[in-house]
């Protein structure tokens, strides 16, 4: 199977295996496990911070740090399609009991300007509204496609937010992938950032976890809310072992990935049927769009997966995600099996 559902069901490498067997390892929630207490030392070390901390998901990295940032009742304000606002089961609400405020990117980028924030905020107190806590932003872009934000965005919103006091939290599960596309690093692409979430478990190839960084104090709080929920774990360093190699290596290899999605891109743009703008595609995600081909993304992948390649259909588009796992040979095959699939079709 060619799977291209997403870059999380990539297999942690021979050399991660024969990490984690031979991990030195000891009791974490005391704070004592020497392969956590490294991995936590390099992202802070990358990210050019004062802390990070392990944590067992992006999902539960996000909403540590929303709860860190807000306090119930404020407002959140996010892109309309971001992963935290769509896909974590309204976490805020339960957990911070936050208000999330969709806010649409009128390019469709998925990266708000701070022209799109500023008429969202709630600054003071009216006695009516609800105050502006927090505002989440995401790099890469996942439903826009892998989109990526420069340094100078970010840092914009970033200055903007904190002349108001308000936070800003970063939602970096592909962060190292939207490094690589914009040639710069991590710690640049992030600088002005109060926290940010990113995932060693995707993209980079570990089994398991996500990193949280920031300062000292806001990783503390961290630390707690974490064991709270449950994510306090004991010989940590088993997964830790993998996730050293993960952002050691890993971001090195990228690249690759991103050529490969170009080149999917490319051929699946010059298949009738099919709407997407293959320039737009800069990192490892190729979203597009079926409406014209007068199928079903789900009938589409269907046929997809009994001729051995797996994807992501919803609304009127399909998502494919290069990684790892991903030859250039696959998505040549790719290109031709979906070819094959839309001609028969039209017969
Ligand atoms: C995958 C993802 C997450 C969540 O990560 P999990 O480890 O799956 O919980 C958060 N944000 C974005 C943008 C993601 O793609």
């Amino acid at each position: 199977m060619i799977d291209l559902r997403s870059d999380t069901v990539t297999k942690p490498a021979e050399a991660m295996r024969a990490a984690m067997a031979s991990a030195e390892v000891g009791d974490d929630v005391y704070g004592e496990d020497p392969t956590v207490n490294r991995l936590q030392d390099r992202a802070a070390e990358i990210f050019e911070r004062e802390a990070a901390l392990v944590v067992p998901s992006g999902c539960m990295a996000n909403q540590i740090a929303i709860k860190v940032h807000t306090k119930p009742g404020d407002e959140v304000i996010i892109e309309d399609r971001s992963h935290i606002y769509l896909h974590e089961m309204g976490s805020a609400s339960v957990i911070s009991g936050v208000l999330l405020k969709p806010t649409r990117s009128e390019d469709r980028s998925g990266h708000l300007r701070w022209s799109e924030i500023e008429p969202a905020l709630h600054i003071g107190h009216d006695y009516h509204g609800s105050a502006t806590g927090l505002i989440c932003l995401e790099n890469s872009h996942n439903m826009a496609g892998g989109t990526v934000m420069t340094a100078e965005h970010c840092n914009d919103i970033c200055d903007r937010a904190h002349s108001h006091n308000i936070p800003v939290h970063l939602d970096g599960a592909r962060i190292f992938n939207a490094a690589v596309a914009l040639d710069t690093t991590v710690g640049e692409l992030t600088r002005g950032c109060d926290s940010v979430q990113f995932c060693l478990s995707k993209g980079l190839g570990a089994p398991v976890g996500s990193m949280l960084v920031g300062s000292r104090e806001f990783i503390n709080e961290a630390r707690a809310w974490r064991k709270r929920l449950g994510g306090g774990m004991r010989q940590a360093g088993i997964l830790a072992a993998a996730g050293l190699i993960a952002l050691e290596e890993s971001p090195k290899r990228l690249r690759e990935d991103h050529a490969n999605a170009r080149r999917l891109a490319e051929g699946l743009a010059e298949i009738d049927g099919i709407s997407l703008d293959h320039e737009s595609v800069v990192t490892n995600i190729v979203i597009f769009d079926v409406s014209a081909t007068g199928r079903t993304p789900a009938d589409i992948c269907n046929n997809l997966r009994d001729l051995g390649v797996l994807a992501l259909g919803w609304d009127s588009v399909i998502r494919m995600v290069t990684h790892n796992g991903i030859s250039l040979d696959d998505v040549d095959l790719t290109n031709e099996t979906v070819n094959k699939i839309l001609i028969n079709d039209r017969r």
